[in-house]
């Protein structure tokens, strides 16, 4: 078993380097020994693979990517944990440890630089304060990645894995299709977190599509429209562009019949393809 995922040890630790949890950091560390081996082994990590993970908190699951994969390259914002992933993960000689913070740090040259000639996938148990610009960021720079499993909060995860087209569906759920097929794979209780969050979390995996599935001629403007159409879900997607693009009615109602796309429609409702019409008639 994880001697990181036991309860005892992780206090051990944390109060030897005089360790306090960060809230805005989103420190809520994994104590359910079963989760980090069965994620990690979802993740795609193995012979051959190289892992980036985001924010390795104490190392557990970290551990685990170690175990399978060829290289880990695991990206921590807080400095107080350097000593103690030091500490924790030691014995691997196939990890590298960087103190950066995900959103800044230039993610297509850590991949040249470390992971030549690798398929490469990434994994982490997300700090929920930014779990949708992370994801985001991770789809939209096109990094050459062929799988992104994490864990998020159980809403995230149904939102992100729902059809496109169905009543959970949102802004978030076309984007994320755009650039890849996203599969739910298991729930994670509160209660396996140290704190415990208030909130339920799931485990997701984005396999990234080598191609977007719709053609599209301008990303910017599929995406201007998606995100004008969810911003008011209850309106129907004829007001939603009109104010959310700033757009005439007129110009609107004719964009949507090119589009053969109902008026009156609400946005969940719309396919892909219908988004993607929109935007290439605009
Ligand atoms: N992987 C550990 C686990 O499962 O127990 C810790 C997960 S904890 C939910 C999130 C981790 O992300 C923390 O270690 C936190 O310090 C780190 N973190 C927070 N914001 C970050 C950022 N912007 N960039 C990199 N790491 C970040």
């Amino acid at each position: 078993m994880n001697r990181l995922s036991d309860i005892g040890t992780i206090k051990d630790i944390l109060s030897r380097h005089g360790f306090t949890f960060s809230k805005a950091l989103g420190q809520n560390f994994l104590i359910n020994p079963s989760v980090c081996p069965r994620m990690a082994e979802l993740s795609g990590a193995g012979k051959g693979v190289g892992v980036i993970e985001i924010g390795p908190g104490i190392g557990v699951l970290t551990n685990e990517l170690c175990i399978l994969a060829d290289k880990v390259v695991a990206i921590e914002l807080d400095k107080r944990l350097l000593p103690v992933l030091d500490e924790t993960l030691a014995e691997y000689d196939n990890l590298k440890i960087i103190n950066d913070d995900v959103l800044k740090i230039d993610l297509h040259k850590l991949i040249y630089d470390e992971f030549k000639n690798m398929e490469v996938v990434i994994c982490a148990n997300l700090p929920y304060y930014i779990t949708s610009p992370v994801i985001m960021r991770l789809l939209e720079e096109k990094l050459p990645i062929s799988a992104i499993t994490v864990m998020v909060q159980k809403e995230a995860a149904q939102r992100i894995c729902a059809e496109v087209g169905s009543r959970q569906s949102g802004a978030v759920t076309v984007s994320v299709n755009y650039y890849a097929q996203p599969e739910m794979l298991f729930n994670v209780s509160a209660g396996s977190f140290m704190p415990a969050p208030k909130v339920n979390s799931a485990v997701i995996r984005l396999n990234v599509l080598k191609e977007p599935p719709i053609k599209v001629n301008d990303e910017k403007k599929f995406f201007s429209v998606v995100k004008a159409a969810f911003a008011q879900r209850r309106k129907v997607i004829a007001n939603s562009l009109s104010s959310g693009l700033s757009l005439d009615k007129k110009t609107v109602t004719d964009l949507l019949e090119k589009s053969g796309v109902y008026a009156n429609a609400r946005a969940e409702k719309l396919t892909l393809v219908n988004f993607a019409d929109i935007a290439n008639n605009l």
